[in-house]
């Protein structure tokens, strides 16, 4: 049976409890705010968002372990193109500024800021947004950045031993030529399709954009011109 005392006691352990419960929730509350939208945030060196983003600070970071996951998932295949690559949970400050959004991912590498200048602590980086994590895009993002990693450090330096007067890149890009759409971005996307192994629908933006289909022969082109290259 509860005491004058005993209910007292009870009483102060329970304000206690939801005063460390307020405590502790309201610094995370706080994280709710989009980061890149406060103009504090195109300050901050690359190192010290860092730390934010895997100390939970931040908005961007919250998904950190969660994209790391998924990182680990990348096909053996694609990651010689990933040498000291870093995966960020966040919106890339360039990418942010140029749609007034934050990109679903991003794939940096040479260190893009906001006021285009470029050669900053973040190059060789591929951003990935909180909102790919919320809807359950981060594997297809994840592939399409990569995509772009593999063009760029594998693709432009290789050639395919019976076409050598043009790059695996320049003959690939010609496959992807359609529309008034970014042939890089298709190509891109034809990462996902070739290499996603989720069993969802596929998230191909540029693809379901421009209405293109990449042909089995080209994707086939694609998984050996990575094989070749990564060689
Ligand atoms: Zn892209």
């Amino acid at each position: 049976m509860f005491t004058a005392s005993k209910l007292l006691a009870f009483l102060t352990s329970l304000f206690a409890t939801v005063l460390l419960t307020l405590i502790i929730v309201t610094p995370r509350g706080e994280a709710d705010t989009p980061s890149i939208g406060n103009p504090s945030v195109d300050t901050v060196g690359f190192r010290l968002l860092h730390e934010a983003v895997s100390g939970h600070q931040i908005i961007d970071g919250r998904h950190q372990k969660e994209v790391l996951r998924v990182v680990n998932t990348i096909p053996e295949a694609l990651q010689p193109a990933l040498k000291g690559t870093e995966f960020v949970n966040g919106c890339h400050p360039w990418t942010t500024k140029e749609l007034g959004s934050c990109a679903l991912g991003t794939y940096d590498a040479e260190g893009w800021d906001s006021d285009d200048t470029r050669g900053h602590e973040w190059a060789n980086t591929i951003w990935i947004s909180s909102q790919a994590v919320r809807t359950g895009k981060v594997p297809d993002v994840v592939l399409h950045e990569v995509g772009h990693a593999v063009i760029h450090n594998l693709f432009d330096d290789c050639y395919f031993p019976k076409q050598a007067e043009k790059s695996v890149k320049e003959l690939l890009l010609r496959s992807f030529v359609h529309g008034g759409a970014d042939p890089a971005e298709l190509l891109a996307d034809a990462f996902v399709v070739a290499f996603s192994v989720h069993s969802d629908d596929l998230h191909t933006h540029y693809f379901d954009d421009f209405n293109f289909k990449a042909s089995k022969e080209v994707l086939l082109k694609l998984r050996a011109a990575v094989w070749l290259c990564s060689k």
